[in-house]
């Protein structure tokens, strides 16, 4: 019999631990012919999130938590996630039930049918404030543009993959992870099934504009060096406007002579490649963070307990 692993990340969420369970659960007992595990890690919640997952793994013998050292994110949560799963397949799933369990049956199907995995898309964003729908939808156009990988829009990290996709996934070590991003980047096939969101019934979303903010710049960075490219084009155009400029200047001067009006477009010239400047620095210093980041080699996060020990002694 094939096993599964279900990778939930965990981010103070104390509400809806036990509701999760009790649906996906549900949905796992009437799918035959799969054992199930669960790997939940609590990404250094402060709320009794922990002591919920040790209470559920001593009831139930298929769930495993890794418990974090502190808060490192889901990106870390998913990684050590998909780390310690031993199943033939790996699905990964958020804990607010925004993921709903019941596509697990259809995304067996699929990965049964030969796909390398099944990742599910939001078609309508219930409940999400049209701001955030707006931003998200502009963020996949640009993203897909400028980089080398293809992220559907209202692509969600609820994806079910096989062992060598995950095997995968796992060899890209790097520190700054944009998943969705490294995703696509393996290559397999990959099947995509959709289904309608929901607001997250219990809780709060753990983004601020702020953190999908950084995400997105995350996304662009981690795949793509057009910003490199496109500031150094910015500086090559205006360095040739500059020469035109100057060439005009000085042939003007020699025809009519000196005239001392043209302080004010100076100063704009001045100010604005100035700010121009201060951009591609600013890019170049987005790059430049991640080579310093990257070069620490710094553990992406620390396990401060988990029951998977006691599962190898058994
Ligand atoms: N999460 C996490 N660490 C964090 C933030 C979130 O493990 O630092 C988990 C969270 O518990 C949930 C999933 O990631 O299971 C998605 O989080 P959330 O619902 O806040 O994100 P959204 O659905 O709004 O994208
Ligand atoms: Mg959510």
């Amino acid at each position: 019999m094939k096993t599964i692993s279900i990778v939930v990340p965990c981010y103070n969420e104390e509400k809806v631990i036990d509701t999760f369970y009790a649906k996906c659960s549900e949905i796992t007992s009437s799918i035959n012919n799969y054992v199930f595990e669960y790997i939940f890690v609590n990404d250094g919640s402060s709320d009794a999130t922990l002591n919920l997952l040790k209470h559920l793994s001593l009831m139930d013998k298929s769930v495993r938590y890794i418990s974090f050292s502190r808060n490192f994110g889901k990106e870390a949560a998913m990684l050590a996630g998909l780390t310690s799963s031993k199943g033939d397949y790996v699905v990964v799933m958020d804990v607010d039930l925004q993921h709903p369990p019941k596509l697990l049956t259809t995304m067996i199907k699929h990965i049964e049918d030969g796909y390398d995995s099944v990742a599910a898309k939001r078609v309508k964003r219930n409940g999400e404030s049209k701001f955030r729908g707006y931003f998200s939808k502009k963020f996949y156009r640009i993203i897909n543009k400028i980089s080398d990988v293809n992220i559907e829009v209202g692509a969600t990290d609820y994806r079910m993959m096989t062992r060598q996709m995950v095997d995968s996934v796992l060899s890209l070590k790097e520190y700054h992870r944009f998943t969705k991003g490294i995703f696509e980047w393996v290559g397999y096939d990959t099947k995509w099934i959709e289904y309608e969101s929901f607001d997250r019934e219990v809780g709060d979303s753990k983004w601020s504009f702020w953190s999908l903010f950084k995400y997105a710049i995350e996304g662009v960075v981690s795949f793509s060096t057009t910003p490199l490219k496109v500031s150094s084009f910015i500086g090559i155009m205006f360095a040739v406007l500059s020469f035109i400029y100057f060439a005009f200047t000085f042939c003007k001067t020699l025809i009519t002579g000196i005239d001392m009006p043209g302080y004010a477009s100076t100063i704009c010239i001045v100010t604005f490649l100035g700010g121009v400047q201060l951009i591609a620095l600013g890019i170049i210093g987005e790059y430049l963070s991640r080579v310093y980041m990257e070069s620490k080699k710094r553990p992406l996060y620390f396990i401060k307990e988990s029951n998977l020990e006691s599962e190898k002694e058994e």
